[in-house]
């Protein structure tokens, strides 16, 4: 059988310790026998990275803009351990930073769901993709601790030289504490553009929640950009689609997603989407099966999974030790970014086989192969839990019993 033909690239960007194994039994396994895969390939891992003064990082960020579609492996992010480990010239920033402050995307990050693994929250029959602001606020604040009595003021300076004041707090002689925070319209409106566009994209309502009846500047300020620019550019695709923009207050929010189904995505303001993605993500299981997908605001992907490197894996396959590393998220990566490529490009045998290739990495599990994060927490009966190589092979076999073509 012929292979599934690419004629545009799109932009590879291979990264660090076990998920770079896994990369590679990815594609020789499940995507080169079957698809002419057409890649621009960018190596992100630390070695590079460190070699060629972090510039492979931009320079994969630029091509993203060339092609529209990019997928990442996971890759390290250097602490002061890495630099000796590694012997870096410098503690070289996160790539995903690098790529998120170039590309200026919202993260949406969303479960796979699969039967035999149950959301720790009953009511939960489809996946909540968490899109969380990752700019300004409590993350680029500044705060004082406050040693015994004064004052502390907000003051604004304008460029004509003009000032306005706001007295924070006045302190008694046990001191206390105090922080600025803030955050930029142009970053509020292209967090809110992304969140539409995702929404539009994937065919799901969209809820947006914060606090804006207690902070009537500044939440308000989010909830105004999101209704201006929801009224102005989104509201009528909305209604063609069939589908919900939807604000309320953060605590209301909190609420309802409990009470829910499940099955939209959930705009959260910086520190709300810190924490709550990693409620949401462990109350769906392991993960492993959390998927990641970088939107810019005017239509640029970027598709990895959640998790690492999973370096605590990674040392005992140094150590000849066999390893039951699951593969889904980045697998899903993968089928996520040649199905954009697809459709970006009109080709429908290309997002056909990211389709089929996802239904049978299900199906696998469904029938009971799996790894061991997942093997914990499946209840099916006639559970198997196989090494990282096994599992890959397995949906494999599930993919050419499905097609009946065998490479
Ligand atoms: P991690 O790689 O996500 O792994 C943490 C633990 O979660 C693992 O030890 C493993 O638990 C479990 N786990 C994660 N992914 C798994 C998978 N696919 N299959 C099975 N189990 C999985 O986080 P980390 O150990 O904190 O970080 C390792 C490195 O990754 C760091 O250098 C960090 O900088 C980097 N990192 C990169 C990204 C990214 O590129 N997006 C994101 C996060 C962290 P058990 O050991 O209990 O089996
Ligand atoms: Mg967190």
């Amino acid at each position: 059988m012929t292979k599934i033909s690419m004629p545009t690239p799109l932009v590879e960007m291979d990264g660090d310790e076990m998920t770079r194994i896994i990369w590679k039994m990815i594609k020789d396994y499940l995507l080169e026998p079957y698809i002419e895969l057409n890649t621009e390939y960018y190596d992100l891992s630390l070695v590079e990275r460190d070699a060629t003064d972090d510039n492979v990082t931009v320079q994969a960020a630029e091509a993203i803009k060339k092609y529209g579609v990019g997928v990442k492996c996971a890759t390290i992010t250097p602490n002061a351990q890495r630099v000796d480990e590694y012997d870096l010239k410098k503690m070289w920033k996160s790539p995903n930073g690098t790529l998120r402050e170039i590309l200026d995307g919202t993260v949406f990050r969303k479960p796979i769901l699969v039967k035999g693994i149950f959301p720790s929250v009953r009511t939960w029959e489809a996946p909540i993709t968490i899109a969380r602001h990752a700019f300004g606020d409590l993350y680029n604040a500044q705060e004082c601790v406050v040693e015994g009595e004064g004052s502390a003021e907000l003051v604004i300076t304008r460029k004509d030289g003009s000032t306005e004041k706001r007295l924070i707090a006045q302190f008694d002689e046990r001191g206390g504490v105090v922080r600025g925070m803030f955050n930029t319209t142009k970053s509020i409106e292209s967090f809110a553009a992304s969140c539409f566009n995702y929404a539009l994209d994937t065919k799901q309502d969209l809820w947006f929640a914060s606090k804006d009846t207690i902070s009537k500047l500044y939440h308000h300020r989010f909830k105004d950009i999101f209704e201006e620019i929801y009224i102005e550019k989104y509201r009528k695709r909305f209604e063609k689609e069939g589908i919900e923009y939807f604000y309320t207050l953060i605590d209301d929010a909190v609420a309802r997603v409990i009470r829910s189904r499940g099955g939209f995505i959930w705009a959260c303001m910086n520190y709300d989407g810190d924490v709550m993605s990693d409620m949401v993500a462990t109350a769906y299981g392991s993960l492993a099966m959390m998927t990641s997908v970088l939107v810019s605001p005017d239509g640029l992907f970027e598709y990895e999974a959640a998790h690492g490197t999973v370096t605590r894996h990674y040392y005992r396959h140094l150590e000849g030790e066999e390893t039951s590393t699951n593969c889904m998220a980045t697998l899903f990566a993968w089928t996520g970014a040649l199905a954009k490529r697809g459709e970006i490009d009109g080709n429908t045998e290309l997002i056909e086989f990211a389709q089929r290739m996802e239904a049978c990495a299900i199906k696998a599990i469904e029938q009971g192969i799996m790894t061991n994060d997942l093997y914990v927490l499946s209840e099916i009966e006639n559970k198997q839990a196989v090494n990282t190589e096994e599992f890959i092979k397995q949906i494999k076999k599930a993919y050419e019993k499905m097609t009946g073509e065998v490479k």
